[in-house]
């Protein structure tokens, strides 16, 4: 797929994902490291904006789980991806909280 036309903006377009977790649907994505100028790949982390459950891009970029195992190897092949998910993690279970007290 060319993601050419996208590389202008943060965030990325990709194909219509589900959470597995929640349902919630996504399109997008936002790297967490600023400046990042590839869209997801395959196997990349990442978390649903809306539950904060940790995901991984498959083929086709669709979204799955990661498993109890893929986070500890994570964490042992690259502490500060790891580190960079939990981080993640604890800004949009934040902003859920946030947004909960709001409703
Ligand atoms: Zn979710």
């Amino acid at each position: 797929m060319d993601f050419e036309d996208e590389m202008a903006f943060t965030n990325f377009r990709t194909p219509p994902a589900v959470c597995p977790k929640c349902g919630y649907q996504m399109n997008a994505a936002t790297p967490a490291t600023p400046g990042t100028k590839t869209a997801p790949e395959p196997g990349d982390f990442s978390i649903c904006i809306e539950c904060a459950a940790a995901l991984r891009f498959g083929p086709a970029r669709c979204l799955r789980e990661v498993t109890d195992e893929e986070l500890a190897e994570l964490a042992l092949e690259d502490l500060q991806g790891f580190q960079l998910l939990v981080k993640a993690q604890n800004v949009v279970a934040t902003l859920a909280g946030q947004r909960k007290k709001k409703r």
